[in-house]
């Protein structure tokens, strides 16, 4: 009888568990992260959409759970989280910081409540956020007097003219509207100003306040006169009568202070009425300058992803829903390149060799990354990997499913280069095991692996961490693990209990530079 036919540590099926592992989605076993590794996911990632294997809504109780688990826990630890996240923009999007913010604002203890309250101005950024953060909190609270306090301080503590800004930007979201929180909160004006504004967002008695004056003015106004108040005010696209935003001459009045988010937003609107287009050098000049500034990109806090997603729409010349056209500039997607790759933490590279592996499986497929069209978690995988491959001296590109699949990517490959040849890649099942294990057949050296993956593994005959430690062994090289993982699940292939292996989270800004520093450990 040979008993280690049937069990042994060394080379177990990925259908069958190692100590300590769970069954994952797909059948198979993977370690289980801990709830403060899955509530950075949430937070980095958001549940939006679901997985290939767990609807949207079940995804989502499953982390708000972990969320709330934390915060049980150690409320202040949370919120540090929150804002630590929020605040050095290293999400795509802010409302799970904002959701699990309102959630510790409800739910903590005495302490945390207080702690999240005095944090909302820092994580509510903009109006639409508070409207975001007001909807969220009801579903966990009252309108006690701290929350009247802390969402009355949010208008209490702006400049008026910020304020003021605030409210003709960002005017309603989710079915609030700024009269609404007012009328909740019921704050005390501390000055005149701050009272006539307040009167004027809740009566519409307008103020002396030049910029709500503007916003007033530009309701009537004629095309040339638009142009000046954009220009003298500074008025931003979103406080402009619907109509004004088919001229083009309002759109070269808006580009001269455009901020950049709103520039990488609206590029394919500025290029279909003709301000933004082939020939027009200096709007051209204008944009590049904008979208390859270091520091307007940091101060922005746009997110990779975010830029991404332009990048994709506005080189396809057409919009996502199809009714915008416009013709392409080269240039401006060039720009677009380094706007991408400026809007990660700097990277010191480790000079280590690294395999960089992409999981292309069909769960890597399925679902928009952060809701945007088209973005699947393995395209985006693959523009997040372009990082290493372009910083570090040394890198090996494969992909994997149920074989693996050396991959053509290089140092001076585009974005769009990337995705077509992400596209060129046919997908199937999962084994995690293969990166090691195709560097053991192949004698590869390689000191750190870099594995992109939702952990969802099941294919393989030995598991991933099995794999690694038979690459360890053979080759003599103490090769590390670094899982990046690219959905808001509760799975790693990487064993919690050997230190050189560590859980990263897609999509986080600060992962490139973070894998260089656990290459050097
Ligand atoms: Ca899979």
């Amino acid at each position: 009888m040979d008993y280690g036919k049937y069990f042994n540590t060394r080379k177990t099926p990925q259908s069958q568990p190692l100590p300590n592992q769970v069954q994952n989605n797909a059948g198979g076993y993977s370690f289980q992260v801990d709830k403060w590794m899955l509530l950075d996911r949430f937070l980095i990632l958001g549940t939006e959409g679901g997985s290939y294997y767990v609807g949207e809504q079940a995804l989502t109780v499953e982390n708000a759970r972990a969320a709330y688990e934390c915060i049980q826990e150690d409320g202040i630890r949370v919120v540090d989280r929150v804002v630590e996240i929020s605040v050095q923009g290293r999400a795509a999007k802010n409302d799970p910081a904002l959701y699990v913010l309102a959630m510790a604002a409800g739910t903590g203890n005495l302490a945390t409540r207080r702690y999240a309250l005095s944090y909302l101005s820092e994580v509510a950024r903009t109006g639409t956020h508070l409207f975001t953060f007001v909807d969220y909190v009801q579903q966990f609270r009252g309108w006690g007097r701290a929350l009247k306090n802390a969402v009355g301080n949010w208008y209490l503590d702006r400049p008026i003219e910020k304020l003021a800004y605030q409210a003709i930007k960002y005017r309603n979201r989710k079915g609030w509207t700024h009269a609404d929180v007012l009328r909740k909160a019921h704050p005390k004006a501390h000055n005149q100003l701050q009272n006539d504004l307040f009167k004027w967002i809740v009566d519409g008695d307008v103020p002396s306040i030049q910029l709500v004056r503007a916003f007033e003015a530009a309701k009537t106004a004629s095309e040339d006169d638009l142009v000046a108040l954009i220009a003298q005010y500074d008025l931003p696209r979103e406080a402009l009568p619907t109509e004004a935003l088919n001229s083009p001459k309002v759109w070269r009045s808006l580009l001269v202070h455009m901020p950049l988010m709103a520039l990488v937003r609206n590029l394919g609107k500025l290029s279909n009425v003709g301000v933004v287009a082939p020939g027009r050098w200096v709007e051209i000049e204008h944009t590049v300058g904008m979208l390859t500034n270091r520091q307007k990109i940091q101060q922005s806090r746009i997110h990779p992803i975010q830029v991404l997603a332009a990048l994709t729409t506005y080189s396809q010349g057409r919009g996502v829903r199809g009714s915008l056209t416009w013709d392409v500039v080269p240039e401006i997607v060039a720009a677009l390149n380094t706007t991408y790759e400026m809007a990660f933490d700097n990277v010191e590279p480790s000079g280590k060799k690294t395999l960089v592996a992409l999981d292309v499986s069909s769960s890597m497929t399925w679902g928009e990354v952060s809701g945007v069209p088209g973005l699947t978690p393995r395209v985006a995988a693959a523009a997040m990997a372009m990082m290493t491959i372009k910083t570090e001296p040394y890198t090996l590109p494969l992909a994997f499913s149920t074989e693996p699949t050396p991959m053509n990517l290089n140092k001076s490959m585009s974005l769009n280069e990337v995705i077509r040849e992400m596209e060129r890649i046919r997908f199937g099942g999962t084994d995690c095991a293969l990166p090691m294990l195709w560097a053991l057949e192949n004698k590869a050296e390689v000191d750190l692996f870099v594995v992109y993956t939702d952990s969802e593994t099941w294919y393989g005959k030995i598991h991933p961490v099995q794999a690694l430690q038979m690459y360890r062994e053979q080759m003599g090289i103490p090769a590390k693990l670094a899982v990046v993982g690219m959905l808001a699940n509760k799975f790693s292939i990487a064993d919690p209990n050997d230190p050189g292996m560590l859980d990263f989270v897609g999509f986080d800004t600060s992962v490139p530079q973070a894998l260089a520093e656990f290459a050097k450990m």
